[in-house]
């Protein structure tokens, strides 16, 4: 079998041990420790002088790691700014937020270049390169160039936004050409799979072959065949049931259960990002609490929202508004022994979240745009079977494709997700339970393991050309 290569933005901790490890990197440890191999990418270390340096490597049986720093111009340039103030909010349809600067997507090219450069002395010809996610789309163009012949694969872990949205972004032609430079392209669900295949076709004259749901396209352009294809990535579902299971028993899901003294528990655990489509849930909140005034003082709302990307000034700003919209709201409705809204600006570890996902009544995953969504599969995977919560999930994230027995709704329509909240709080048992069976079907066919052994079965199979 042979040697995989995964390259990614930032390589998970070393010790494999650590409980903070998400979904990919147990997803990505698991298929390197079947077929060995190197995990490589940046070390998440910003150093004063220019990017040069050889990768760190470190060896763990058959799996080696390899990082390198980067310099803080390179972290501006390729991180902060066309990664994260370009193509960030384009693939999430914020056309609006885009910074448009030839500074970055320079500063981009070059350190996918300097990755690449320092990656192809580990190479063996029999490899297999799999790359993640939108801050190393040339990676394998660069590869190609410096003589790789290796089979390269390619997921992107965003939305990929439909063609009228695309062609804001100058030079989105040198973009999709660098992604045709991969054998496999592989995406969260059929509507991105849909968009690229109708930018090819739109903007490119390119050609596209339906091979049916599961076989994914095979896109002819620049002169190259790949396939893209829907990959839905999901959860450690079977291990997770256990977690949240055990976690009824810890001290951190006694404590919430205590405060919530008797009161039911709406959920919402996300990264502090506007395509979380935050401000419009807590307004959502505000509604259901205006409209319906029987729920004062018997809910509270649990907003779980680490802070991410601080150097990035829309991050600043919606943190802002997320600080004094929660303080309104709260003003508005707070009694003497209740606040509605706990708006927390810190993060959990996995298992402390199994227990508050599995005490919560309702789960509410309302992004503006999501790739997928995992915290909408773990809430679920977390319930008690014989009594589950509910699930109140945006139509704009991926997992909805797949959840479709959630109560699926329209973010932008605050009154409509106050009326599902409603609907959520009163739903009887056995609907519950019959809406939650159905998806557990569903995660427990299509877990993390299905999605890792079919893209790198996929990528076994290339080249498609
Ligand atoms: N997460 C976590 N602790 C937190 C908040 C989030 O471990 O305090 C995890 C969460 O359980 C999920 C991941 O971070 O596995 C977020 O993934 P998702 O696809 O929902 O959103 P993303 O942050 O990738 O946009």
């Amino acid at each position: 079998m042979s040697r995989l290569v995964v390259v990614s933005n930032r390589v998970a901790p070393i010790d494999e041990g650590k409980q903070a490890a998400g979904g990919l990197a147990v997803a990505v440890l698991a298929a390197l420790k079947k077929t060995g191999g190197i995990w490589f990418g940046w070390s998440g270390t910003v150093v004063e002088e220019e990017s040069q340096s050889e990768p760190r490597r470190t060896d763990v049986g058959r799996l080696t790691y390899a990082t390198l720093d980067l310099s803080r111009r390179d972290f501006e340039e390729y991180y902060n700014g066309f990664a994260n103030q370009t193509l960030w909010p384009l693939f999430h349809y914020r056309v609006g937020l885009i910074e448009v600067s030839r500074r970055t997507r320079e500063g981009y090219k070059r350190v996918n270049g300097y990755f690449a450069e320092k990656l192809v002395p580990l190479l063996s010809p029999d490899d297999m390169v799999w790359v993640h996610d939108y801050h190393l789309i040339p990676f394998g163009e660069e590869l190609r160039q410096r003589g790789c012949t290796q089979r390269m694969g390619f997921f992107l872990h965003t939305p990929f936004p439909a063609p009228e949205i695309l062609v804001a972004l100058p030079n989105h032609r040198e973009l999709i050409r660098e992604l045709c430079a991969y054998d496999l392209v592989g995406f969260h669900t059929h509507v991105d799979l849909r968009s690229f295949a109708d930018y090819i076709r739109q903007e490119l004259d390119g050609e596209v072959e339906d091979r049916g749901p599961e076989g994914g396209m095979l896109i002819h352009a620049f002169g190259r065949t790949l396939l893209a294809r829907a990959f839905p990535i999901s959860i450690d579902t079977e291990n997770l049931v256990g977690i949240a299971e055990t976690a009824m028993r810890s001290r951190h899901t006694q404590r919430l259960k205590e405060s919530l003294v008797g009161r039911r528990l709406i959920i919402g655990v996300d990264r502090l990002d506007y395509s979380k489509g935050l401000p419009q849930r807590f307004q959502a909140f505000e509604q259901l609490l205006a409209t319906y005034p029987e729920h004062c003082n018997r809910v509270s709302f649990l907003q779980v929202a680490p802070p991410s990307r601080e150097d990035v000034p829309e991050y600043i700003a919606i943190k802002r508004e997320l600080s004094e919209l929660s303080g309104r709201i709260n003003g508005r409705f707070a009694e003497f022994d209740w606040v509605p809204i706990r708006y927390l600006n810190k993060s959990f570890g996995r298992r402390v979240l199994a227990g508050f996902y599995r005490t919560a009544h309702v789960g509410l995953v309302t992004p503006l745009r999501d790739g997928m969504n995992l915290v909408a599969k773990e809430y679920v995977a977390c319930q008690d079977a014989d009594d589950p919560g509910v699930l109140v999930l945006s139509t704009f994230a991926g997992a909805a494709r797949e959840l479709d027995s959630a109560l699926i709704v329209n973010p932008f329509d605050i009154e409509a997700v106050a009326d599902a909240l409603q609907r959520a709080l009163t739903m009887p048992l056995p609907e519950r339970k019959e809406r939650h069976a159905a998806m557990m079907r569903i995660l427990r066919s299509h877990d993390i393991g299905w999605w890792r052994e079919s893209y790198v079965d996929a990528l076994t199979r290339a080249p498609y050309g």
